[in-house]
């Protein structure tokens, strides 16, 4: 597929009061033409770190690009004006967030809320605006009719399709949507996801999932980041996840997720916790929790290594010499 965004040697670090968090380390990515990556970690991974540097909304201070490319469309997002990354952001790319109160206006209608954005991207009038509008309410499920209500006046699982209207009525060629569904209930969690599918089909939309929950990957993503302390610790197609997980912690996810079908006693949670980011341990920054770690995993940090066409590891049990 054409490449759409290639993110190169990215890192991006937090100076703080209590140290350095090192909160993207290295990053190397891609998203092909209607592509749907999933980024995957805990809280803390450097998910949402990452998507704030696609949209070069890192804060500064206390954040800081350090070093790498984030490619779009062609052309370095880091050598871009503040002028030309307001365009980019309006027009191409896209970001939905968890809470979509955030992203709504309580004192707007919907309906002119959506307007708002398509006149902004579309040379219409006011009058078709809002058709436009009432169309898009009803591409995301949502009688037309409703388009002189306010926020206040739906449901959250509503909200976020309003949300997503707005998202898409500026026709982005990238949308980010960082845990869309987890405010909401796993009923309207699935209609959710099911419409984002379905506009991914529709609009052909290269999409960033950001997410805690591989169920979510399973159901909208082509590829998946598994990030752990901000390294992308494996990178590969769905399927490769599923079928032929190779890094400790990818493993460790699988086998924390309860299977309905087993008896709960085998859930297996990673023992330990994520570490403090602002204290990494040495080395591979998983070793604390690691099964496999070994004395050369606190000294030696991982490089990435391509275990197979399009499979990356960044552990020591696949580069070069492995572990000892
Ligand atoms: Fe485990 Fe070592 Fe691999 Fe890190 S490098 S994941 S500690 S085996």
């Amino acid at each position: 597929k054409k490449k759409l965004l290639e993110i190169k040697d990215l890192s991006i670090q937090y100076i703080t009061e209590d140290g350095t968090v090192r909160a993207v380390d290295d990053m190397n990515l891609e998203i092909g033409k209607g592509e749907t990556l999933g980024l995957v970690g805990e809280t803390g991974a450097g998910k949402t770190t990452t998507a704030l540097g696609i949209m070069q909304l890192v804060p500064n201070p206390p954040g800081k690009i350090i070093k790498g490319e984030i490619i779009f469309e062609g052309e370095d997002l880091l050598k871009k004006t503040a002028t030309q990354l307001r365009k980019i952001r309006g027009n191409k790319i896209s970001m939905i967030f968890q809470d979509p109160m955030t992203s709504l206006n309580p004192v707007m209608t919907v309906g002119e809320q959506i307007a708002e954005v398509v006149k902004l991207h579309q040379k219409v009038n006011a009058k078709e605006a809002i058709k436009r509008a009432q169309e898009m309410l009803d591409t995301v499920g949502i009688p037309a009719g409703r388009h002189k209500d306010y926020p206040h006046q739906f449901s959250g699982g509503m909200r976020q399709r309003v949300v997503i209207a707005i998202a898409l009525a500026c026709n982005p060629t990238l949308l980010i949507a960082d845990e869309p569904t987890t405010a909401l209930d796993v009923t309207i969690q699935a209609q959710v996801l099911d419409l984002m599918k379905k506009l991914k089909e529709e609009f052909e939309t290269s999409m960033i999932m950001i997410t805690h929950d591989l169920g979510v990957v399973a159901e909208v993503c082509d590829k998946v980041a598994i990030m752990y302390a901000g390294n992308v610790v494996e990178y590969t197609s769905k399927e490769n996840l599923y079928t032929v997980p190779k890094h400790p912690y990818t493993i460790g996810l699988f086998n924390s997720i309860p299977n309905p079908e087993e008896d709960e006693t085998r859930l297996k949670p990673i023992k330990g916790l994520m570490p403090d980011p602002t204290d990494l341990p040495t080395g591979c920054p998983f070793h604390p929790r690691c099964p496999h770690a070994t004395k050369k995993c606190a000294e030696v940090m991982p490089k990435s290594i391509e275990v197979a066409p399009g499979h990356f590891v960044k552990c020591l049990l696949f580069s070069d010499g492995g572990v000892e």
